[in-house]
């Protein structure tokens, strides 16, 4: 499985509690939120980006 690179796009990594499986989520279009869908159960969450930031690139999600 071939991934393209998106260097200079910034992205998380986040656990799903749910299955156990990492995925990274991007940026949407605002750019205000992280937008992820679990790849094993399609379960959507949505990260609202911290207005300080956070050096934190790792979440879990249940
Ligand atoms: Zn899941």
């Amino acid at each position: 499985m071939s991934e393209p690179s998106f260097t200079g796009r910034p992205y998380l990594q986040i656990l799903f509690e749910c299955c156990q499986v990492y995925q990274r989520v991007y940026k949407d279009r605002s750019g205000r939120f992280y937008l992820g869908r679990c790849p094993t159960c399609l379960r959507q969450i949505r990260f609202r980006v911290a207005p300080h930031g956070s050096p934190a690139r790792r979440f879990r999600v249940r």
